[in-house]
């Protein structure tokens, strides 16, 4: 299999991510080199590319400092996007003035949907595509308030969409990357390698 797998390494837990895709790598016996995303250049021969959590306003920001915003936006691999990667790769940012989100998937986020009271937590919720309920990590997490058609939601709560898919694009308002349970990683994968998932 050619073509490698991007983490986006301005800010948040890239070595989680990292590490997480390395290790369904090695699961699925297939090879695929995971590499750092700083720069233009970088991007060349990705398959995939993942977004980590962060802080939403200070990533936009890189990403323009980078010279990035285009070649995301142009990008025609699948996006793994987690937490402030929700954010980012919006159409919309409800209340939002001081950066202009993505605009790679048909919705409208709220950045903090959580609030002061709940700025963390931890919940075993449904995902569709997973047998189980996946133990869910959610901090400062936003949520999808607004999604198109083209949105499949694949986790909801009562304050909105958590998890969605969107063409190849796995977008997660919680962190996949800790905790270890890596299905959401393989099922990302499927859609990109369009293997059989061991175990499934
Ligand atoms: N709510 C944060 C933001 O908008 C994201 C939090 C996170 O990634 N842990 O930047």
């Amino acid at each position: 299999m050619d073509g490698k797998i991007g983490v986006l390494a301005l800010q948040g837990d890239v070595s989680e991510h990292i590490a997480a895709f390395e290790q369904v790598i090695r699961e699925r016996q297939v090879n695929i080199p995971v590499v750092e995303v700083r720069l233009p250049g970088d991007m060349e021969g990705l398959i995939a590319l993942a977004i980590p959590g962060g802080e939403s306003t200070t990533f936009m920001r890189l990403i323009d400092q980078n010279g990035l915003r285009e070649e995301i936006r142009n990008f025609s691999g699948g996006i793994f996007a987690t937490c402030a990667g929700m954010v980012v790769t919006a159409r919309e940012v409800k209340d939002e003035s001081r950066f202009a989100p993505l605009g790679i998937v048909n919705t409208v986020v709220n950045r903090n949907a959580f609030g002061r009271q709940r700025e963390s937590f931890e919940a075993d919720i449904p995902v569709a595509g997973i047998a189980s309920p996946f133990h869910a990590v959610f901090i400062r997490a936003p949520v999808v308030e607004l999604a198109g058609p083209d949105v499949e939601p694949l986790a909801v709560l009562p304050q909105g969409i958590v998890g969605l898919r969107s063409g190849k694009h796995l977008i997660l308002a919680f962190h996949p990357e800790i905790g270890g349970d890596l299905r959401l990683h393989h099922l990302f994968l499927d859609g990109i390698l369009s293997l059989p998932r061991p175990g499934a």
